[in-house]
C-alpha cells in the first residue's frame, strides 16, 4: 500500500521573515494521518525549518546535494551527509529547473541519487518532458530516458526507497497543468517501466505528480490510480492553500 505523499518545494523564494510565517502556518494544520507531509526549503534556512517544525510530522528536505557524500573541494555545493546531519530525510535530484538552468545531465544526476541514498536520504527523482518534447508526440521517451538512466546504472532496487516526481516542464510555475488523464498517463508508463524490471518494486514506488497543482485541481489528479501525491511549488509558499492540497489528498 503505498501512502500518498504531498510536498512543497519552496525554490529560492523566503525571507528570514516569510520562512517564520510560513513555519507558524504549518504548524498550525491540522495534517490527515494518512498523507505523508514534506517540505524542501532553500539550504539556508533547512535548520530553521527543522527547528520549527519539530513535534509537527511534516519531514524537510533539501532541493539539490552534491554528487558525492563525503565533504570535499566543491565551493557553493551542500552534500547529501550535510543535509542529512541538518535534520532532511529527502533531497530532490534532477528538478526541471537544475536541469535546464544549471545543465544538470542523466550521468551527474545518477551520482546525485547514488550519493543521496549512502548518505541515508530518500531522493526524489523529478523527471519530465518540455512542451516541445510533448508537441512531438517524445513525452515517453524523454522520461523513459531520464528514469531509464538511473535504473540502468544502480538497478530498479534503489526506487524501493526512493521517489519519482513526473513534471512536465510546461506545466511548472506557467498556471498549466497537466490533465488528469495525461499525468496519470505518463504515471502508468513509469510504473510499467519499474515493472519491467520488478513488480514489487514498482507495486510500492510512489509517483508524485507536479506542475500547477493547486488545491481547486488536486482531488481530481490525486484520484487517478498511479498518482501518489504531488510535489509543489508556488502553491506550497501558502500554508492555508499547502494545507487545502494535502487534505484534498488525504480525501
Ligand atoms: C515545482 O517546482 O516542482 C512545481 C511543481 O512548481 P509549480 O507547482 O509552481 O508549478
Amino acid at each position: 500500500m503505498r501512502r500518498t505523499m504531498v510536498a512543497g518545494n519552496w525554490k529560492m523564494h523566503g525571507t528570514g521573515a516569510s520562512v517564520a510565517e510560513l513555519i507558524k502556518g504549518l504548524s498550525n494544520l491540522a495534517l490527515p494521518s494518512e498523507v505523508e507531509v514534506a517540505v524542501f526549503p532553500p539550504a539556508l534556512y533547512i535548520d530553521r525549518v527543522v527547528a520549527g517544525l519539530q513535534g509537527q510530522s511534516i519531514a524537510v528536505g533539501g532541493q539539490n546535494s552534491a554528487q558525492q557524500a563525503e565533504q570535499g573541494a566543491l565551493t557553493g555545493e551542500v552534500s547529501p551527509a550535510q543535509l542529512a546531519e541538518a535534520g532532511c530525510k529527502l533531497v530532490l535530484v534532477g528538478h526541471s529547473e537544475r536541469r535546464q538552468l544549471f545543465g544538470e545531465t542523466d550521468a551527474l544526476l545518477v551520482k546525485k541519487f547514488a550519493a543521496a541514498q549512502a548518505s541515508g536520504l530518500v531522493p526524489v527523482l523529478c523527471v519530465g518532458e518540455t512542451l516541445e518534447e510533448r508537441e512531438a508526440g517524445k513525452t515517453l521517451e524523454v522520461v523513459g530516458t531520464q528514469l531509464g538512466s538511473v535504473i540502468d546504472a544502480l538497478g530498479v532496487e534503489v526506487f524501493a526507497s526512493a521517489i519519482i516526481a513526473y513534471e512536465p516542464v510546461w506545466a511548472i510555475g506557467t498556471g498549466l497543468t497537466a490533465s488528469p488523464q495525461q499525468a496519470q498517463d505518463v504515471h502508468a508508463a513509469i510504473r510499467a517501466q519499474l515493472a519491467a524490471k520488478n513488480s514489487e518494486v514498482a507495486g510500492n514506488t510512489r509517483l508524485l505528480y507536479g506542475g500547477s497543482v493547486k488545491a481547486a485541481n488536486a482531488a481530481e489528479l490525486f484520484g487517478m490510480p498511479d498518482i501518489d501525491g504531488g510535489l509543489i511549488g508556488g502553491a506550497s509558499l501558502n500554508a492555508d492553500e499547502f494545507g487545502a492540497i494535502i487534505r484534498a489528498a488525504g480525501n
